[in-house]
Protein backbone atom coordinates (compact mmCIF):
# COMPACT_ATOMS: atom_id res chain seq x y z
CA UNK A 1 0.00 0.00 0.00
CA UNK A 2 1.06 3.46 -0.86
CA UNK A 3 0.31 6.67 1.65
CA UNK A 4 0.94 10.28 0.06
CA UNK A 5 1.35 12.68 3.42
CA UNK A 6 2.73 15.95 3.37
CA UNK A 7 5.55 16.78 5.88
CA UNK A 8 5.56 19.55 8.20
CA UNK A 9 8.73 19.60 9.39
CA UNK A 10 9.83 22.49 7.64
CA UNK A 11 8.00 25.05 5.11
CA UNK A 12 9.48 23.15 1.89
CA UNK A 13 6.22 21.21 2.98
CA UNK A 14 7.63 17.79 0.34
CA UNK A 15 5.12 15.50 -0.47
CA UNK A 16 6.19 12.20 0.60
CA UNK A 17 5.16 8.54 -0.27
CA UNK A 18 5.30 5.78 2.32
CA UNK A 19 5.12 2.24 0.84
CA UNK A 20 3.84 -0.03 3.32
CA UNK A 21 2.51 -3.43 4.38
CA UNK A 22 -0.20 -3.67 6.94
CA UNK A 23 1.42 -6.80 9.61
CA UNK A 24 -2.17 -7.49 11.65
CA UNK A 25 -1.88 -4.01 14.31
CA UNK A 26 1.99 -3.41 12.99
CA UNK A 27 2.84 -1.03 9.99
CA UNK A 28 5.93 -2.69 8.19
CA UNK A 29 7.24 0.66 6.31
CA UNK A 30 9.43 -0.55 2.97
CA UNK A 31 10.90 2.62 1.35
CA UNK A 32 9.86 6.48 1.68
CA UNK A 33 10.49 8.75 -0.77
CA UNK A 34 9.96 12.64 -1.86
CA UNK A 35 11.97 13.91 1.24
CA UNK A 36 14.78 16.06 0.53
CA UNK A 37 16.17 15.77 3.81
CA UNK A 38 16.34 13.05 6.67
CA UNK A 39 13.83 14.37 8.59
CA UNK A 40 11.14 13.32 6.25
CA UNK A 41 11.65 10.42 7.04
CA UNK A 42 11.27 10.35 10.80
CA UNK A 43 8.47 12.64 10.17
CA UNK A 44 6.89 9.84 8.05
CA UNK A 45 7.64 6.84 10.58
CA UNK A 46 6.33 8.73 13.47
CA UNK A 47 2.89 9.75 11.22
CA UNK A 48 2.87 5.72 9.97
CA UNK A 49 3.39 4.75 13.80
CA UNK A 50 2.28 7.29 15.98
CA UNK A 51 0.86 10.49 14.54
CA UNK A 52 2.00 13.36 16.85
CA UNK A 53 0.47 17.27 17.08
CA UNK A 54 1.21 20.12 18.56
CA UNK A 55 -1.67 21.98 19.66
CA UNK A 56 -2.92 25.56 20.35
CA UNK A 57 -5.96 27.23 22.26
CA UNK A 58 -7.07 29.76 25.12
CA UNK A 59 -7.75 29.35 28.84
CA UNK A 60 -9.73 31.48 30.37
CA UNK A 61 -8.40 34.46 32.78
CA UNK A 62 -9.31 35.93 35.98
CA UNK A 63 -9.25 39.62 36.51
CA UNK A 64 -7.08 40.06 33.41
CA UNK A 65 -7.03 43.25 30.54
CA UNK A 66 -8.38 40.09 28.52
CA UNK A 67 -10.97 36.99 29.07
CA UNK A 68 -8.08 34.80 27.38
CA UNK A 69 -4.37 33.82 26.97
CA UNK A 70 -3.07 32.29 24.07
CA UNK A 71 -1.94 28.60 25.21
CA UNK A 72 0.31 25.72 23.15
CA UNK A 73 1.63 22.70 24.37
CA UNK A 74 5.51 22.46 24.80
CA UNK A 75 6.07 19.43 22.28
CA UNK A 76 3.58 17.26 20.26
CA UNK A 77 1.60 14.90 21.44
CA UNK A 78 -0.17 11.97 20.79
CA UNK A 79 -2.92 12.70 17.90
CA UNK A 80 -5.46 10.17 20.09
CA UNK A 81 -4.78 12.29 23.17
CA UNK A 82 -5.83 15.86 21.31
CA UNK A 83 -9.58 15.60 22.66
CA UNK A 84 -8.24 14.67 26.40
CA UNK A 85 -6.01 17.29 26.48
CA UNK A 86 -8.42 19.95 25.15
CA UNK A 87 -10.55 18.64 27.79
CA UNK A 88 -7.85 19.37 30.75
CA UNK A 89 -7.11 22.64 29.02
CA UNK A 90 -11.32 23.82 28.95
CA UNK A 91 -11.44 23.06 32.46
CA UNK A 92 -8.15 25.78 33.77
CA UNK A 93 -8.54 28.98 34.32
CA UNK A 94 -6.13 31.09 35.72
CA UNK A 95 -5.18 34.47 37.93
CA UNK A 96 -4.16 37.75 35.81
CA UNK A 97 -1.46 38.71 35.15
CA UNK A 98 -0.20 35.94 33.01
CA UNK A 99 3.30 36.07 31.50
CA UNK A 100 4.01 34.50 27.89
CA UNK A 101 6.29 31.65 28.83
CA UNK A 102 4.74 30.61 31.55
CA UNK A 103 3.80 26.90 32.77
CA UNK A 104 -0.01 26.96 32.92
CA UNK A 105 -0.46 22.63 33.24
CA UNK A 106 2.93 21.18 33.85
CA UNK A 107 3.05 17.32 32.80
CA UNK A 108 -0.28 17.38 31.40
CA UNK A 109 -2.40 13.74 31.46
CA UNK A 110 1.82 12.51 32.25
CA UNK A 111 2.25 13.12 28.33
CA UNK A 112 5.70 14.99 29.71
CA UNK A 113 4.19 17.63 27.73
CA UNK A 114 3.43 21.32 29.44
CA UNK A 115 0.69 23.99 28.83
CA UNK A 116 2.41 27.20 28.04
CA UNK A 117 1.08 30.57 27.63
CA UNK A 118 1.90 31.99 24.16
CA UNK A 119 1.35 35.75 25.18
CA UNK A 120 1.24 38.06 28.23
CA UNK A 121 -2.44 39.16 29.82
CA UNK A 122 -2.07 41.84 32.21
S1 LIG B 1 11.57 16.36 4.04
FE1 LIG B 1 13.05 17.83 4.85
S2 LIG B 1 13.04 19.50 3.36
FE2 LIG B 1 11.18 18.30 2.98
S3 LIG B 1 9.58 19.33 4.21
FE3 LIG B 1 10.43 17.67 5.47
S4 LIG B 1 12.02 18.66 6.68
FE4 LIG B 1 11.56 20.03 4.98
Amino acid sequence: MIKEMTCVVCPNGCLLQVEYEKQGDQVAIQRITGNLCKRGLEYARQEMVSPRRTIASSILVEGGSMPLVSVRTSGPIPKAMIFPVMAEIRKCSVKAPVQAGTVLIPNVLDLGVDIIATRTVE
